[in-house]
């Protein structure tokens, strides 16, 4: 089997047209521009062309974006301080903090400053917390690229047994949950899983975010699997890879995200909507179709 390409970089072009006409919309019913802050602590060349992407993306969609560079001594009480003073602005809907910080400085305290009601990113608590309940206002945009990218290319997920490598907060964890919220039997695996390859085989739908170049490859994947690749490793050649050997994954795959222009692209466009949902839903703008939650198991959750 040859696998189909799932190109994240012109699914993500089309919704950045949604988010563009969304924008509009808001502005003229309530004549305000969504307006993202993001801050940048420190000089890390990766996390400046991070911020950079997501400003031009912004301006592209008609989304006001601010940047805030901080010095990398910077206390970490001037950051909460800076944070409050971002909650507050009524002008600033969405705030996002790009990671990794310093490491005199705690993630946990500054992502947890963040008002839910602007925390784009998701990684606030009550947000990921909210996911596991099946009710957040924010998912990060990266599990949630991932499951616009599943949904737009009509791929089924519930019934589906859905393999994720990787646990983190970002990616791993909140991926499952999603996943598992849309009906998916869900496993997760990581740096101490045993025979990781025994688990990625069981996967319809194999979701790689690990972070080490060439991890899976064509033996470890079941034929016309689905394999998201997430992974994004800057080999010493300067090529960008992920975690997939895509060339023999591609074989044995279905459906296939490549490495750039797969995942990458679709959490930039989601971060995008995350940022007009927030604006949104500070200005009380209902969108026309009303707005859709994560279906969660009614069964053994009931909603607030
Ligand atoms: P992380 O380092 O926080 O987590 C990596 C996870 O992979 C851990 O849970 C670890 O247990 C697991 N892991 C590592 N080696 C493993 C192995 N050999 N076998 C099984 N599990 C293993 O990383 P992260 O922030 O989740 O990011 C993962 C990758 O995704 C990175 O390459 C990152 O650059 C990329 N990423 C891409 C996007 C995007 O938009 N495309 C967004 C976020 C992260």
């Amino acid at each position: 089997m040859s696998a189909r390409i799932l190109d994240g970089k012109s699914i993500a072009a089309e919704i950045r047209r949604e988010v563009q006409i969304e924008v509009a919309a808001i502005t003229a019913q309530t004549g305000m521009v969504p307006c993202l802050a993001a801050i940048l602590v420190g000089n890390d060349p990766a996390s400046a062309t991070y911020v950079q992407k997501k400003a031009k993306a912004c301006k592209d969609a008609g989304i006001t974006s601010v940047r805030i560079d901080l010095p990398a001594d910077l206390p970490e009480a001037s950051l909460l301080h800076e944070i409050e003073r971002l909650n507050s602005d009524p002008t600033v809907h969405a705030i996002l903090v790009q990671l990794p910080l310093p490491p005199h400085i705690s993630e946990r305290r500054v992502l947890g400053a963040i008002l839910p009601e602007k925390d784009v990113d998701g990684f606030h608590p009550s947000n990921l917390g909210g996911l596991l309940v099946g009710n957040p206002l924010f998912v990060a945009s990266t599990p949630l690229g991932i499951l616009e990218l599943l949904n737009r290319t009509n791929v089924v997920i519930e019934g589906k047994h859905a393999v994720i490598v990787g646990w983190s907060v970002v990616v791993g964890k909140p991926t499952a949950f999603l996943l598992l919220q849309h009906h998916a039997t869900v496993t997760i695996c990581h740096i101490k899983t045993r025979d990781l390859a025994y688990h990625t085989r069981q996967a319809d739908i194999l979701v790689v975010a690990a972070g080490k170049p060439g991890l899976v490859t064509g033996p470890m994947v079941k034929d016309g699997a689905v394999v998201i690749d997430v992974g994004v490793n800057r080999l010493a050649d300067g090529r960008v890879v992920g975690d997939v050997d895509f060339p023999e994954v591609a074989q044995k795959a279905s459906l296939i995200t490549p490495v750039p222009g797969g995942v990458g692209p679709m959490t930039v466009a989601m971060l995008l909507k995350n940022t007009v949902d927030a604006c949104r839903r500070l200005c009380g703008v209902i969108r026309p179709s009303g707005d859709a939650p994560v279906p969660s198991d009614k069964r053994t959750m009931a909603q607030p």
